[in-house]
């Protein structure tokens, strides 16, 4: 479904990602770790057409969009949720929903979009409680799931996620992954998800890669990440 190949990224002389490849398949969850500044971020972005790599290739279902602008790669189905949320805090939690939806508007498509906000609502009950606030007023769970929710009123079929555990106490943390796979399960999604948290991202995710200083260093099945000892000591810590 998504497939990187020997990927390079800079920001000036700063060479944040190096030779990475990785893949995801159509419905799995994969899992993207490593510490800070590592580059996980920069991946996203890249994926995501904000950033352009200076070497490698970039496919999305067979497509090359290394070099394809970031409207373009939303439209073809690549929705990214970035870190810190990034919600519009003054304006209310349903117009956030909306602005997702920008790149269908037309006046055939506005029932479809009226019934995708209530599929949000239906699966992030308090969003609907409080669709009338304004975004800036939900907890941060509450924004997590809003800025997922935008994101997938355009439809994706890929959803890249960045930390969405910053900042959020373990047991909402928890919430947020189990949605996760609730939506993949029901809106038949693919995901690749940032996180700093290695061991909540493994264990809801079906693989992952580890990131160390623009490299990838390792990847497998997340029961084996899980169980890898050096993965064990330098991102798990205790339970
Ligand atoms: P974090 O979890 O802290 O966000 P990360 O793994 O997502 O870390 P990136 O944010 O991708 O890492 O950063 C990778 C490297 O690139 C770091 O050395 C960082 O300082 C550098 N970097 C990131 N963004 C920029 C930028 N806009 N300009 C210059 N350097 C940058």
């Amino acid at each position: 479904m998504l497939r990187l190949r020997n990927i390079d990224v800079f920001y000036g002389k700063i060479h944040a990602v190096k030779r990475a490849s990785l893949h995801v398949d159509k419905g799995e969850i994969v899992a993207l770790i490593g510490g800070n500044g590592a580059g996980k971020t920069t991946l996203l972005t890249t994926i995501s057409g904000l950033n352009r790599p200076t070497e490698g290739t970039i496919e999305f279902d067979g497509q090359d969009i290394t070099r394809a602008r970031a409207n373009t790669i939303v439209k073809l189905g690549v929705s990214h949720v970035p870190e810190g949320r990034l919600v519009f805090k003054p304006m209310k939690v349903e117009d956030n929903l909306l602005l997702g939806a920008f790149n269908r508007f037309s006046l055939k498509s506005r029932a479809k979009v009226a019934r995708d906000i209530q599929a949000m609502y239906d699966m992030f009950p308090v969003l609907g409680e409080r669709r009338n606030q304004a975004a800036g007023t939900l907890s941060g769970g509450e924004q997590q799931m809003l800025a997922i929710g935008r994101a997938l009123m355009a439809r994706p079929r890929v959803l890249l996620l960045d930390e969405p555990s910053m900042g959020l106490a373990p047991q909402i943390t928890r919430e947020i992954f189990r949605h996760i796979r609730e939506l993949r399960d029901r809106f038949d999604l693919t995901v690749l998800v940032v996180e700093q948290n290695a061991r909540m991202a493994l264990r809801s995710a079906d693989r992952g890669y580890v990131l160390e200083t623009g490299r990838i260093i390792l990847q497998g099945p997340s029961e084996e990440l899980l169980e890898n000892r050096d993965v064990q000591r330098a991102y798990l810590g205790r339970d």
